[in-house]
This record gives C-alpha cells, sequence and structure tokens, in this order.
C-alpha cells in the first residue's frame, strides 16, 4: 500500500484524523510522518484503537468509523481525546494527494458554521445538557450533508 500523502513510499502507519466531517483513515510512509510532525503509532495499535468505546452508550470507535454517526453526544469528545492522545492531529483539510484544496467561500463559511456548532456542542456536554447537544448534533449532520451536496457538485 502506497502512502496517502506522497503516494511515493510504502505506508507504514495508520493515521486517523478526526475532524468536522468525520474520520479520515490514512496510510502514511515513514518520511511523510516525520514531515508532518505526526504522532504516528506502529500499525500494531490499531487493534486497541478500534476497540475504544464511548464511555457513555458503549458505541465502539469501529462502529464509528464505518458509520460515521455518534452513538451520543459524549461520543465525539470520548474519542477525539483518545485518539489525540494516541495521534496528533493534523490541521484540518491535509491535501490529498490528486486533490486540490477547494477554494469556495460558502464552503469555507460552512466549516467555519460547523466548527461553531461543535464548540456549542462540547459545551453543551460539558455541561451535561444532553438534549440541546444532541439537537446541535442534527445539526451539524444536517450541514455535513450540504458539504457533501456541495463538494459532488464540483
Ligand atoms: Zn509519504
Ligand atoms: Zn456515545
Amino acid at each position: 500500500m502506497k502512502c496517502d500523502l506522497c503516494g511515493d513510499n510504502d505506508a507504514k502507519y495508520k493515521y486517523y484524523e478526526v475532524d468536522s466531517e468525520g474520520i479520515r483513515e490514512m496510510n502514511i510512509c515513514n518520511k511523510c510522518a516525520h514531515r508532518k510532525g505526526i504522532d504516528f503509532a506502529p500499525r500494531t495499535q490499531e487493534q486497541k484503537v478500534e476497540n475504544i468505546k464511548c464511555k457513555e452508550c458503549g458505541l465502539s470507535f469501529k462502529k464509528f468509523k464505518k458509520t460515521n454517526h455518534l452513538g451520543c453526544p459524549e461520543c465525539y469528545n470520548n474519542f477525539r481525546s483518545k485518539l489525540d492522545s494516541i495521534f496528533l492531529q493534523t490541521h484540518p483539510g491535509i491535501v490529498h494527494k490528486g486533490k486540490k484544496p477547494v477554494k469556495n467561500t460558502r464552503l469555507l463559511s460552512m466549516k467555519k458554521e460547523i466548527r461553531g456548532l461543535q464548540e456549542t456542542l462540547e459545551n453543551y456536554v460539558k455541561k451535561e445538557k444532553y438534549e440541546e447537544a444532541v439537537h446541535i448534533r442534527d445539526k451539524i449532520e444536517k450541514y455535513q450533508e450540504e458539504l457533501k451536496s456541495i463538494r459532488r457538485d464540483k
């Protein structure tokens, strides 16, 4: 398997990135891991990552990865904080080989909006206002659907 970033070297590490669009799984080479300053973990850790479960609803990271849907407001925090401890997150918008970054103001403003909503969501979760959190989560999902459709039009 080739590296998802440079496409030249063999991928040695699996890397997860959690952002407003859900989870991205990337296979990257040694060189790119260093270049990106990614605190990479060897593939043997993959199994452990898959087994991470949400304390609240029991949703596993494996399932989340598959569906990209959170089981409860706590999931996002659970997975993100755990992943942070294993993999260092890069900035959102990592450039994939063969894909140019989309410069679209609507897209950018929506991303900003989603980020804002996610902050609100995290605040609600912290305050244990789960009903509100679920509402915000639904909103985020709607935005993400819209984002996807904008991308499809490109
Ligand atoms: Zn590479
Ligand atoms: Zn959960």
